[in-house]
């Protein structure tokens, strides 16, 4: 048997003597772990062993005696089973003789020559992972923790826990403060917090038609009851019988006058919180997980590992913008001493994956700054000239944007600007004054549109509002069902220049269009493209000038955070004489009204919409609501008038032909779903009526909203709840009493989170784990650390800021958007 099982008996065998007491090795055992950890190399025992025994001792001080002792004898176990089982110890496998012995071996082949650089790899990240001074290897495998074995292991997968870094970075759902459980008798309205007591009745009973099932519970905790409510999850019927004690939490809400949690968290009492005392974490969990015991391997895991974990961040931010260390934040994420810790905690991390993404966006930025692009000025009679050829002059909005978009185009670096603006603030006129600008200059422009009736609506609106500067023949319209001879045509034109604008769909990018110096390129409605689509528009020219245009009134600090890498120019400003949508929250039972001003309004030779949510998940079903009440509508409550229909099950010819025809004047009536179209201008349309108002969030009602009230009549905006929820109200009322989209947006993020705002670009930033896209201060606070960063070390190539950009880069590296 080899010698390093003995030598390691010899010493364990001590130690029991002892009474595990850590003395058998001076200064403690973890003292012998150099000289072994070299002679098991030598022998070649395979890493993964090595690094089992070395995490093991290392963890030995911190358990009491009847812990050490079951360690010691798992480390002989485990070590005993590896040599049964193979010949680790003294005859290396293939792989592991590969792995140790490849620098000396000729490689030829290329393949080899990636292997070999693989293996070096892998060794060298093993070897600082066994290196007891150096950083730990957090990317150890979970069974190397004392307690965790393989089946336990796989259990955790589920939970995408594989290396202890995963667990490291496992933070709680939420926590149970128990240093400060409160009696029922003593909750307050609105309060959130943790409530220990016993089930003293539960029930199940179906709602609307059965759609829905309520459980509804009593608590009781000897000072008073309190009401929970569940829905759909009749199983808790079962789950929580007549006696349970449990603990819920969640926040406190009011119900015809009687306290109540609706859907709170619970879990059942487990003896051990009664003792603790503290502020608990909880997880959550697998189905083969208990919270008691991932409790513990936390415990274990965060109490050895969190002090080992190296600061990426320099010092001089972390001062700078008073965060405490990774490790002291790790430490208390899972265990807090209290709740300022764990604030201080949670603005650590949160600060951490913020400025991530600064460093994201910025060094974007900068990667496209980095070139340089063509230069287009004109003068300022030119331009006056121009704008005096408008039907309108321009907003100071306008003006704005217009200024710093003509500063820009003479920069000699790219343009990359996001207009944010409202919509109806009147974005397309400054889009075709940069086209003017750049034509006067003799290059080619392009527009993307998300839908053909957009991108017909820009073609009139801009050969209209260029005609001084552009003849017809100059501009064309590039859509998927455009003849393929007229394509043809169109895409010589662009290749040789004759054409100087191309406005367009999907189709811009999808045929093989080539221009002969494309320097100005425009998507419109931005957040229904992906990032992709904008980045081959952009390659179709030399560096061209960029100009996104959307109408999500992004709140500024999550625009900072997602868009910093463009420069941002808000329109914040209806054209003159606008009137505002007078908007209304009516009562369920109201909708006779709502029908009889939609009667009015198509007797005075008006349009409406009716937008029906989605009902159930899928969008069959939201079809089909779509789809009943269209026929119902047009049956018994609108015989006269003819109603378009569209929804999202439509192919998108059949959706663009009924919005044509709403347009048009077909239909007086359209009823859609959500899906009905961004940026169309139907200025006849005065009335717009949103059926389960409550399902959309304030920023999207706001969007169909901007429907109506795009012409000079007075428009109205009837948005129709389904229940008679108070507090649900009380957030549409925010509806009648503003029209301005931002203020909107803000309410929005606050309610209901980023997710909304949030496009195809940014799904990755969902996986932001402790930031909060709402914390304004918090995002300028990693702006402006980002910012400092680049400007003292443009290159980040410092040797004190390697660290930091190794761990920004694997965050990047993570899947998480390619950014553009
Ligand atoms: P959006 O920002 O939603 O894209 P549009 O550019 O389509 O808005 O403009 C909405 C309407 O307002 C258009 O009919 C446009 O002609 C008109 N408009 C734009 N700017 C002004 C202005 N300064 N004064 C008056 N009307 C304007
Ligand atoms: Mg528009």
């Amino acid at each position: 048997m080899s010698p390093l099982i003995e030598k390691l008996k010899r010493i364990f065998k001590l130690e029991a003597e002892l009474g595990y007491t850590n003395k058998a090795v001076v200064g403690g055992l973890d003292k012998f772990l150099p000289s072994w950890i070299s002679e098991a190399q030598i022998v070649h025992l395979k890493d993964e062993l090595i690094q089992a025994v070395v995490i093991r001792i290392n963890q030995y001080r911190l358990l009491d005696q009847e812990e050490r002792a079951l360690l010691l004898n798992e480390i002989i176990e485990l070590l005993q089973t590896a040599i049964h089982n193979s010949q680790d110890i003294g005859q290396p496998k293939k792989e592991y003789k590969q792995r140790f012995t490849k620098q000396n071996q000729p490689s030829n082949s290329p393949q080899a020559q990636e292997e070999s650089t693989q293996f070096n790899q892998t060794q060298a990240r093993s070897f600082s992972n066994v290196d007891t001074d150096k950083s730990p290897g957090l990317n150890a495998p979970l069974t190397v923790l004392h307690g965790i074995g393989p089946r336990n292991a796989q259990s955790l997968e589920p939970l995408g826990l594989k290396t202890l870094e995963d667990l490291l970075y496992y933070f709680p759902r939420r926590y149970d403060d128990f240093s400060q459980l409160k009696p029922i008798n003593r909750i307050q309205y609105g309060e959130e917090l943790t409530i220990l007591g016993t089930i003293q009745s539960i029930t199940s009973r179906p709602v609307r038609g059965g759609q829905i099932q309520i459980v509804e519970a009593v608590l009781s905790d000897g000072t008073g009851f309190l009401r929970l409510t569940w829905f759909n999850q009749p199983w808790l019927v079962n789950r929580l019988p007549h006696g349970t004690q449990i603990i819920v939490s969640g926040k406190i809400d009011m119900y015809l006058g009687r306290l109540v949690i609706n859907s709170p968290e619970w879990e059942p009492l487990d003896q051990d919180h009664l003792h603790t005392n503290r502020i608990v974490p909880v997880y959550s969990l697998s189905s083969n997980v208990t919270q008691r015991w991932l409790r513990k391997m936390m415990h274990q895991t965060v109490s050895f590992w969190a002090p080992r974990v190296p600061d990426y961040l320099p010092e001089s931010i972390r001062s700078a913008a008073d965060l405490t260390t990774l490790s002291n934040a790790l430490r208390q994420i899972h265990f807090p001493d209290s709740m300022d810790q764990l604030n201080a905690a949670r603005a650590r991390l949160a600060f951490d994956e913020i400025l991530f993404l600064q460093l994201g966006v910025l060094s974007q930025k900068r990667s496209w700054q980095s070139v340089s692009a063509q230069i287009f000025s004109v003068s300022d009679d030119w331009l006056n000239e121009l704008l005096a050829s408008l039907p309108f002059t321009l907003t100071d909005a306008q003006q704005k944007v217009l200024a710093e978009t003509r500063v820009d185009l003479s920069s000699g670096s790219p343009m990359n600007r996001l207009l944010q603006g409202d919509v109806g603030s009147g974005k397309t006129v400054i889009a075709a004054l940069a086209v003017a600008i750049i034509a006067q200059n003799g290059a080619q422009s392009a527009i993307m549109a998300p839908t053909s009736i957009l991108a017909e609506q820009h073609y009139r609106t801009f050969s209209r509002l260029l005609s001084d500067v552009l003849c017809p023949e100059e501009i064309s319209l590039l859509l998927g069902d455009t003849p393929e001879s007229e394509k043809r045509t169109i895409r010589a034109g662009l290749a040789d220049g004759s054409i100087k604008l191309v406005i367009g769909t999907h189709a811009l990018i999808e045929d093989p269009v080539d221009f002969q110096r494309l320097q100005l390129a425009v998507i419109d409605e931005q957040h229904r493209f992906g990032v992709s689509q904008r980045s081959i528009l952009r390659s179709k020219g030399e560096n061209p000038h960029l100009l996104v245009m959307t109408a999500t009134p992004i709140p500024r600090s999550l625009a900072l955070t997602i868009y910093g890498d463009l420069d941002l120019s808000v329109m914040d400003q209806m054209p003159f004489g606008r009137l505002p949508v007078e908007t209304h929250v009516l009562h369920p039972l109201e909708r006779e009204r709502a029908y009889q001003l939609v009667r009015s309004q198509i007797a005075l030779g008006q349009q409406a919409f009716i937008i029906y949510p989605l009902v159930e998940q899928g969008d069959r079903e939201e079809s089909k609501a779509a789809v009943e009440e269209h026929a119902r509508l047009q049956k018994e409550i609108f015989p006269k008038y003819r109603l378009g229909l569209v929804h999202g099950r439509l192919k998108p010819e059949e959706k663009e032909s009924a919005m044509v025809k709403f347009r048009d004047g077909e239909y007086q009536i359209l009823i859609s779903t959500s899906v009905v179209e961004v940026g169309v201008d139907v200025p006849n349309a005065t009335v717009m009526i949103i059926e389960g108002a409550n399902r959309f969030g304030l920023a999207q009602l706001h969007q169909f909203r901007g429907r109506v009230g795009r012409g000079s009549a007075q428009s109205f905006c009837l948005l129709i709840p389904e229940t008679e929820n108070a507090l649900e109200n009380e957030r549409l009322a925010t509806m009648e009493a503003t029209n301005d989209g931002f203020v909107l947006a803000e309410k929005d993020l606050q309610q209901r989170g980023p997710g909304d705002f949030l496009g195809t670009r940014q799904s990755g930033f969902l996986d932001l784990r402790m930031a909060n896209l709402t914390d304004i201060r918090l995002i300028e606070k990693a702006r402006t650390q980002a910012q400092r960063l680049f400007e003292q070390d443009p290159d980040l190539t410092a040797p004190e800021h390697q660290p930091l950009v190794a761990s920004f880069r694997r965050y990047w590296g993570n899947g998480r958007g390619d950014m553009s």
